[in-house]
């Protein structure tokens, strides 16, 4: 099955407000696809289009709650109305919890799985009808995490490990199944420079960070369009790169225990040494703080060069 190109394209990207959404549809545009940009943000949104169109793009935007089915369809629906087609669907909306698991309020760890989980399911069965017609490509965010359990971050782990198994079956259910013209592609970052941690429900003591070595927000962007234009079935960013993620699976498989309390003495690594900022985060309300329309960690420092991960 041949995908269309890049510049023949409609993709529509949830979470496109901040981070790896907003870089990805940026380089999107720049390709010379059709963007739609989802989020709740309304007024970055707007900006940001404003910033894609005047630069010549085909960009448009819909404000959306991925948790909540209807407006799911909406946005389809929106896409449709405009562009006569979905070519490449890309659920990348997501939100961090970073509290110890019998410390975080039931309500805010429903939430997260009404947005992380429940908002890629919305997003793929939504999608699927339209990407039949287009022969087009799905995307799904997962995260390392999946693999590699993180004190702190339990509940998000959990969430993504539900991504992973319902993005695999719903794989085997199209692709193998039925023989359907459909690319279903598993994203599976390792640390991202993004404002993911400011965006988080905290209830640590202090203000969390994304444990270092980390990626560049535009590398997972280009290998989402990378899996947009080719078939792949998962693809684990950086993960290759990073041997002391290699090293705590491998431990895993071989000294669980010890890999058990290697990550325990993690926790450190997650959190800046100042008070929490805005606790609540953008669990319940949209990205209206600084950190809308960014793509990297804002007015905190971000990584130092020599952390970053180079991708080819
Ligand atoms: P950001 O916080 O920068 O981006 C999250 C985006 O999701 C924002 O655009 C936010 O916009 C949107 N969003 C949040 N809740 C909803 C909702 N209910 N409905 C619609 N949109 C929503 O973080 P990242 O760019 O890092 O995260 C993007 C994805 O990448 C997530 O799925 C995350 O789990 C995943 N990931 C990130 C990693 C990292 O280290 N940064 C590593 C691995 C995976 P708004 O508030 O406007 O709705």
């Amino acid at each position: 099955m041949r995908l269309k190109t890049l510049r023949e394209q409609v993709i529509v990207i949830t979470g496109a407000s901040s981070g790896i959404g907003l870089a990805t549809a940026r380089k999107a545009a720049c390709a010379g696809a059709k963007v739609v940009l989802a989020a709740r943000t309304e007024c970055a949104l707007a900006s940001i289009v404003r910033a894609l169109t005047s630069d010549g793009a085909e960009a448009t935007s819909f404000v959306v709650d991925v948790a909540d089915r209807e407006q799911v369809e909406a946005l389809a629906r929106a896409t449709i109305e405009r562009y006569g087609r979905i070519d490449t669907w890309v659920n990348n909306a997501g939100v961090c919890i970073y509290g110890r698991l019998d410390e975080v309020d039931e309500r805010d760890s429903r939430r997260l799985f009404e947005v992380n989980f429940w908002g890629v399911v919305h997003g793929s069965l939504v999608a699927l009808p339209w990407l039949r017609r287009a022969h087009g490509a799905l995307i799904n965010m997962g995260s390392d995490v999946a693999d590699v359990p993180m004190p702190l971050q339990g509940m998000y782990a959990a969430s993504k490990n539900a991504v992973r198994a319902f993005t695999d079956t719903l794989r085997i259910e199209v692709e193998q199944c039925s023989d359907e013209p459909v690319a279903i592609t598993l994203v599976e970052p390792a640390g991202v420079d993004t404002p993911l941690p400011q965006h988080a429900r905290n209830y640590m003591r202090r203000e969390p960070k994304v444990r270092g070595p980390v990626l560049a927000a535009e590398d997972v962007a280009a290998v989402i369009l990378d899996a947009a234009e080719h078939r792949h079935r998962c693809v684990r960013v950086g993960r290759q790169a990073l041997s002391s993620t290699l090293l705590s699976s491998a431990l895993r498989t071989l000294a669980p225990e010890a890999a058990d309390r290697m990550a325990a003495k993690q926790i450190p690594e997650l959190q800046y040494d100042e008070s929490p900022r805005r606790p609540q985060g953008i669990l319940h309300a949209p990205n209206d703080t600084e950190f809308a329309n960014v793509e990297g960690s804002g007015p905190f420092d971000g990584p130092p060069s020599f952390l970053r991960l180079a991708m080819p």
